[in-house]
C-alpha cells in the first residue's frame, strides 16, 4: 500500500469562468479528502443541502447550474454515488457527460488518468472521478484546471459519502438546523464491519475525529482500522475504541454504521469467504439496541444487514441515499460558484 497522505488545505483551481460567482469560499476548488473541511465548513455544507433538499421539494428541478456541465468518470462500478450525481446536476439544471464503462473509452487504449482528464476538462465544468488507486483523485487534481470530486480512490477515502452521512446522522438525531447548526457532542457512534478496506469508514472517521464523540470500531481483527489512521484519529477530541464484537457497546450506541467487506480488494478468495458474513444485523440484533438508534450502510449490502431490517423505522440507509442527491448538489453549486 502507498504511504499517500491526504493533502491538507483546499487545492484551488485558477479557472474563472464568466458569470461565476468569484467570491464563493469553494469556488473552482477540488474535493479530494474531508481533511478539507472544518466543522464551520459543515455548517456551510449543511446549510446549501437543507436548502436544497427544501427546493427540491417545492419545484424539482431549477436552474441554478443552468449552462454547466459535469463529467462523471467511473473506473469502478457505483450505483448510488454516479446516479445520485447525475441526478444532482440533473436537479440544479446542468448536464452531464457520463464515463461509466471506462473500458469503451480511450482508457482501454492505455490512456493514462492526466490526459483522460486533461481531455474532459476540455468540455465539462467538473469533474467527479472514481478510481481503485488511492490518490488517484489528488493525481487528476495536481494536473486539472477545473474542480475534481473524489467519488472514492481505492482503499483511501470516499468525502462526498462521507459528507451525506454526517448530515444523515445530524438530520436523523436532530443535531442540526440552519439555525443552531451541527452539534454532534456527547453520541456514540459505531462502525462495524470492514474497516480496513472500507473508504466510506475511512472518511467519516476523519470528519468525526475533532468532535466530541464516542466511536466503536467493530471489526474482525483482520479488517481494522488501518493503523495509520488510527494514529491520526487519536490527535482529535473523539474518543475511540477498537473492538472485534459488537454486544458490548450495540446498547449504547446512537449510530450502528454498517459496512460490507470489500471482496474487490481481497486477493485470497477464500478469505474474503471466511469473513463476509462475520456480522450480520438482522431484526433480532435491533431488540438489544435503543429504540432512537439508527441504522446506516453506504451500500450495497451484500448480507450484513438482512431484509427484516428494512422496515424498522430505525432503518436509516434509504434517507441516506436521498440526502447524498442533496449534498451533492450543495457541493456541486458549491465548487461551481453558485453558493
Ligand atoms: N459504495 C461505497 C463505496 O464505493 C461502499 C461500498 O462499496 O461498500 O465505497
Amino acid at each position: 500500500m502507498t504511504s499517500y497522505r491526504p493533502p491538507e488545505g483546499r487545492p484551488t483551481s485558477p479557472h474563472l469562468p464568466f458569470g461565476d460567482r468569484r467570491d464563493a469560499p469553494w469556488y473552482g476548488q477540488s474535493i479530494i479528502s474531508v481533511r478539507q473541511f472544518q466543522p464551520a465548513d459543515l455548517d456551510y455544507v449543511f446549510g446549501v443541502a437543507h436548502e436544497m433538499r427544501e427546493m427540491v421539494g417545492r419545484v424539482g428541478t431549477f436552474d441554478l447550474l443552468k449552462g454547466k456541465l459535469l463529467a462523471n468518470l467511473f473506473y469502478e462500478p457505483s450505483t448510488r454515488t454516479a446516479s445520485s450525481f447525475m441526478a444532482a446536476m440533473q436537479r440544479l439544471g446542468g448536464t452531464v457527460i457520463p464515463i461509466n464503462e471506462v473500458r469503451y473509452s480511450s482508457v482501454s487504449k492505455g490512456e493514462s488518468l492526466p490526459d483522460t482528464i486533461r481531455t474532459l476538462e476540455c468540455y465539462a465544468d467538473c469533474i467527479v472521478l472514481r478510481h481503485p488507486q488511492m490518490g488517484a483523485a489528488a493525481e487528476a487534481a495536481a494536473v486539472a484546471r477545473k474542480p475534481i470530486i473524489n467519488a472514492g480512490d481505492g482503499v483511501g477515502e470516499h468525502p462526498t459519502q462521507a459528507l451525506l452521512d454526517l448530515f444523515t446522522i445530524a438530520i436523523e438525531l436532530g443535531r442540526y438546523s440552519p439555525r443552531t447548526g451541527l452539534d454532534l457532542s456527547g453520541l456514540t457512534i459505531t462502525l462495524l464491519g470492514d474497516l480496513k478496506y472500507g473508504r466510506t469508514v475511512h472518511s467519516l472517521s476523519r470528519l468525526l475525529a475533532p468532535m466530541d464523540v464516542r466511536l466503536n470500531f467493530v471489526s474482525p481483527p483482520t479488517l481494522r482500522m488501518p493503523e495509520h489512521l488510527m494514529t491520526e484519529l487519536a490527535t482529535g477530541t473523539a474518543r475511540t475504541t477498537e473492538l472485534d464484537a459488537l454486544d458490548p457497546v450495540l446498547a449504547d450506541s446512537d449510530v450502528l454504521y454498517v459496512t460490507r467487506v470489500q471482496k474487490e480488494r481481497f486477493e485470497d478468495v477464500a478469505l474474503y469467504e471466511s469473513l463476509k458474513h462475520a456480522f450480520v444485523i438482522d431484526r433480532q440484533t435491533l431488540t438489544r439496541a435503543r429504540d432512537t438508534m439508527i441504522v446506516m450502510h453506504p451500500f450495497p449490502r451484500v448480507g450484513e444487514i438482512a431484509y427484516d431490517v428494512d422496515p424498522d423505522p430505525r432503518a436509516a440507509y434509504f434517507r441516506q441515499m436521498e440526502n447524498g442527491m442533496y449534498v451533492r448538489m450543495a457541493l456541486l453549486a458549491m465548487v461551481l460558484g453558485k453558493a
